[in-house]
């Protein structure tokens, strides 16, 4: 076989059976692959180019493991919508850590790959729709310039699952800095081995946040950098309108990249309580609790740490609370200026919220779609004028304006910002659905084509007018989990 030059360093597999259970993908049947992202596996340094479909599909399914791969299903615990439960990956496995040439090492792990130790009443697979999904969300938010897992390859499994109706396998393969999640140190935590949990902190620390390395109180100063990544993934969220979904524990990643796509989806009318997921019944994970969640998660990482931070248990707790009470302050602070941007509105003036809270407001108000109201700002003319003819808009956009006119601020000046920020094309929901019906029924044409178009979202490209429309029929789009 060509070399691939897969470059294997399993360091999470060293780690002792508390972590871990060893495991390799159950085969498949007759796997055929249906994606493979070039892209992405030059950035890795690897090199697929010389090797066939079959071969392929052999190693994109699990059937046929590279050299220097050692499978493991990661354990871990995590609390779904406030409850605690004990997880672990019930259908995925890592089947090494590869490093490439510029020394950064990336998880390779199978998703829907069969059944594990913690697999407990699933049957250890996915279905090819939500793969693809995932892929191409996934691959939308990495082109948002938003920290993602990544996807590798998605492959048929040749077999069918059982869901409401059968529905054809697949395996996903995830490419991430690591799977390691809150949900991991809830899982050591809860078997109070104070020797576990310093494991996987200096672990952590060494693979994602080595400038802590030599820290008085790592513990600490790690509660703090996870709550910064944390902060400015939320953010980066919140500027897009993307809606994570589940945001349980188990969901939120230590490195800080957005993790497990499964009911997310992009908001097109600007409602702060939209919410997809169809079992999210009480809006636990809508669009504006996002923040409110994100610190939910990092208290209980917190909690993880306490019997680390300080051995007297109260100054510990004492610690950890004045960090996680900085949360809004700051969440605030990062989010004005996120704001601000999209607005292109540089330094600070007094009224910048105000100002931005008027117009959320109004796009509330009067049902507006998110994305196109930026690109309206932006002089892109992708929705109609008389959508801006409002007295309301128009009394703000000249209060706007008088704001974009001092700070030394210039026409070219604020539209560069601007057009870094507030992307032009999103993958909505609607062309999501599209797109997945046909490749449920062998056409890959639209997946291709539309990863194609949300290969540079923040540029205007031709031929992305029905991209950019926000569906006629969207009220009731419902997006479902664990499929
Ligand atoms: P998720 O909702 O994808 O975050 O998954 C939550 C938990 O359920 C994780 O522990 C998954 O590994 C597990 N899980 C989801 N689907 C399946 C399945 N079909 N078989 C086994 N475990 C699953
Ligand atoms: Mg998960």
């Amino acid at each position: 076989m060509s070399k691939i030059n897969w470059n294997f360093n399993n360091t999470y597999f060293n780690l002792s059976r508390s972590f871990k259970e060893d495991i390799d993908p159950v085969p498949v049947r007759n796997p055929d692959l249906v994606l493979l992202n070039d892209k992405l596996a030059s950035s890795l340094d690897l090199d697929f180019s010389k090797i066939s479909h079959k071969e392929l599909s052999k190693i994109f399914s699990g059937n046929l493991l590279p050299e220097g791969s050692n499978s493991i299903a990661q354990a871990y615990a995590g609390h779904q919508f406030g409850h605690f439960t004990m997880l672990g990956d019930g259908r995925a496995v890592l089947i090494g850590e590869h490093t490439n040439k510029s020394n950064i090492k990336y998880d390779i792990q199978f998703k829907g790959s069969g059944k594990t130790a913690f697999s407990r009443n699933g049957d250890g697979r996915a279905a090819l729709g939500p793969m693809l999904r995932e892929y191409l969300i996934s691959e939308a938010m990495f082109n948002l310039n938003i920290p993602t897992t990544r996807s590798l390859a998605v492959v048929k499994t040749g077999e069918d699952i059982v869901r409401d109706t059968p529905l054809q396998g697949a395996v996903l393969t995830r490419v991430a800095l690591s799977h390691i999640r809150v949900g991991t140190f809830q899982y050591i935590a809860a078997r109070q081995r104070k020797d576990e949990l310093e494991i996987l902190m200096n672990y952590v620390i060494k693979r994602h946040y080595p400038n802590i390395e030599n820290s008085q109180n790592k513990a600490l100063d790690l509660l703090k950098a996870v709550m910064e990544k944390q902060i400015d993934l939320v953010i980066n969220w919140m500027r897009v309108g993307f809606i994570h979904g589940v945001m349980n524990t188990d969901n939120m990643s230590i490195s800080g990249e957005t993790i497990d796509y499964g009911p997310c989806a992009f908001m097109d009318i600007y409602d702060p309580k939209t919410v997809f997921s169809s079992i999210d019944r009480m809006g636990r994970y809508a669009y504006c609790n996002q923040p409110f969640i994100t610190k939910w998660n990092l208290s209980r990482f917190a909690e993880c740490l306490i019997s680390l931070i300080d051995k007297d248990q109260k100054k510990s707790i004492k610690l950890a609370t004045e960090i996680i009470d900085t949360f809004e302050k700051k969440y605030e602070e990062k989010w004005l200026n996120m704001m601000r941007n999209k607005l292109g509105l540089y330094g600070v003036d007094d009224k910048d919220k105000s100002l931005i809270l008027d117009l959320l407001t109004w796009m509330h108000q009067k049902k507006k779609d998110y994305t196109n109201t930026f690109c309206h700002l932006m002089n892109l003319k992708n929705q109609k004028d008389k959508d801006f003819e409002d007295n309301d808009f128009q009394n703000w956009k000249k209060r706007w304006q008088d704001r974009l006119k001092i700070k030394n601020n210039t026409y070219e000046k604020f539209i560069k910002l601007m057009r870094r920020v507030n992307p032009l094309v999103i993958p909505r929901n609607h062309k999501v659905e599209e797109a997945l019906n046909e490749a449920n029924q062998g056409n890959l044409k639209p997946t291709i084509q539309f990863l194609d178009i949300l290969k540079n979202p923040y540029n205007e490209k031709k031929n992305i007018d029905e991209y950019q429309m926000p569906s006629l029929s969207n009220k009731n789009y419902k997006t479902f989990c664990g499929t």
